[in-house]
């Protein structure tokens, strides 16, 4: 606290991101990083770059990364915003298109950056719960449902928007469960909510969840945000995008352009562009951590875990006689790091990211030796 802050830093309540120890022969298995590395063809872009690369500013519209994502997903550019790391993405996100006089709307159990970004741009939100299996129940994000009516009202919202929605933004697959709902039930969100911004946020969508991008041209009020840190292995590169109707990404492009205008740097712009267009690569490193989930997944339920349906490069898993705070503490110790979140309802759970094979074997090693089995 200091004299010099202004009355809103005062009330902040800042992200806490996973750590980043650096010890020797740490498992590191705390932040959904992917255990291989990106497209040699990354590296081999960012090593082309000469001096210029450095001297010059890079071109601030971004133009051929975002042509290169415009064509994968059968869009023009226009359709495409890209920044620092789908984090950026989503701050100019909440504060162009999901701050409004209603609240906007998101589970209770999700990524915990929402709530902190309302906090820094003074947005209301509503914390929806998730139902009993942990699953966003999409009745509840429909105008007039029960969510609408149960879930707590937020302070200074006024009665007229007490059971409307400003916004809805939620993860398919959902951090840090896992899980994720049907293209279908996406789209019904979406088409119940045509005078609102719907945001979609598919950071692990392509560990085994449908992409909601098919979508863009029929709903005007889609924002879907991915990342290159997850399926692309770039986390230390810092770049994500936003694809929606033009209208939105002006909208986030004013935001932007009022903020930094160079969000991307050269290398970052080079090694995001051959990410995105080494399609074969990305098949074979996603379908590598998939195959390691699934004997991951199977390793822990014959420990006694229970093991959420996971369609990310992660799972969410809790013992029955076990509190998830003790393993995570007894992991540590045996010098292996997953994420435990100290909350109501998920403090019993581990979320795990997948890792290699050999680190997924350590790891099922030392529960097997926590849980006395
Ligand atoms: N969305 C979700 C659901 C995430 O878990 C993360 C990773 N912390 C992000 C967005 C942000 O990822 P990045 O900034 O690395 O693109």
């Amino acid at each position: 606290m200091s004299r010099f802050w202004n009355k809103l830093v005062a009330t902040l309540d800042p992200y806490v991101p996973g750590e980043q120890p650096r010890i020797q022969n740490l498992v590191k298995l705390n932040t959904n990083e992917h255990p291989y590395g990106p497209s040699p063809k990354v590296l081999a872009a960012i090593a082309a770059h000469t001096n210029d690369s450095l001297r010059l500013y890079p071109d601030p519209t971004a133009l051929v990364l975002r042509q290169a994502i415009a064509k994968r997903f059968a869009l023009t550019p226009d359709h495409v915003f890209v920044g620092n790391g789908s984090d950026e993405v989503l701050g100019h996100v909440f504060h162009a298109l999901l701050k409004q006089d209603a609240p906007v709307w998101f589970p209770d159990i999700t990524y915990s950056f929402y709530p902190v970004y309302c906090g820094l741009y003074q947005i209301q939100f509503r914390a929806i719960p998730l139902d009993e299996h942990f699953k966003i129940a999409v009745t509840d994000y429909l105008p007039g449902s029960v969510g609408a009516t149960t879930a707590a009202v937020p302070a200074g919202t006024s009665a007229s928007d007490a059971g409307r929605a400003g916004g809805i933004i939620f993860p398919n697959p959902n951090a840090p469960t896992g899980c994720a709902n049907p293209l279908a039930e996406v789209e019904r969100i979406i088409a119940a909510n045509p005078d609102i911004v719907v945001v979609v946020d598919e950071a692990y969508v392509d560990f085994g969840a449908q992409t909601a991008a098919a979508l863009i041209e029929k709903y005007p009020n889609l924002l879907v945000v991915h990342t290159l840190s997850k399926s692309r292995s770039l986390a230390g590169l810092r770049v994500g995008y936003a694809l929606g109707h033009p209208d939105l990404i002006q909208g986030l492009d004013r935001v932007k352009n009022s903020f930094n205008s160079y969000p991307l740097d050269n290398l970052a712009l080079a090694g995001a562009t051959a990410a995105i267009e080494d399609e074969a690569y990305f098949e074979t490193s996603r379908n590598a951590v998939i195959r390691t989930r699934n004997a991951l997944t199977a390793g822990l339920q014959n420990l006694g875990f229970e093991v959420l349906p996971s369609a990310a490069n992660f799972v969410f898993a809790r013992h029955p006689s076990h509190k998830g705070a003790d393993l995570a503490a007894g992991l540590r110790a045996k010098n292996i790091l997953v994420r435990h979140f100290n909350k109501p309802r998920i403090a019993d759970f581990l979320r795990i990211t997948v890792g290699t094979d050999e680190e997924c074997a350590q790891l099922l090693t030392a529960c097997r030796e926590l849980v006395g089995q």
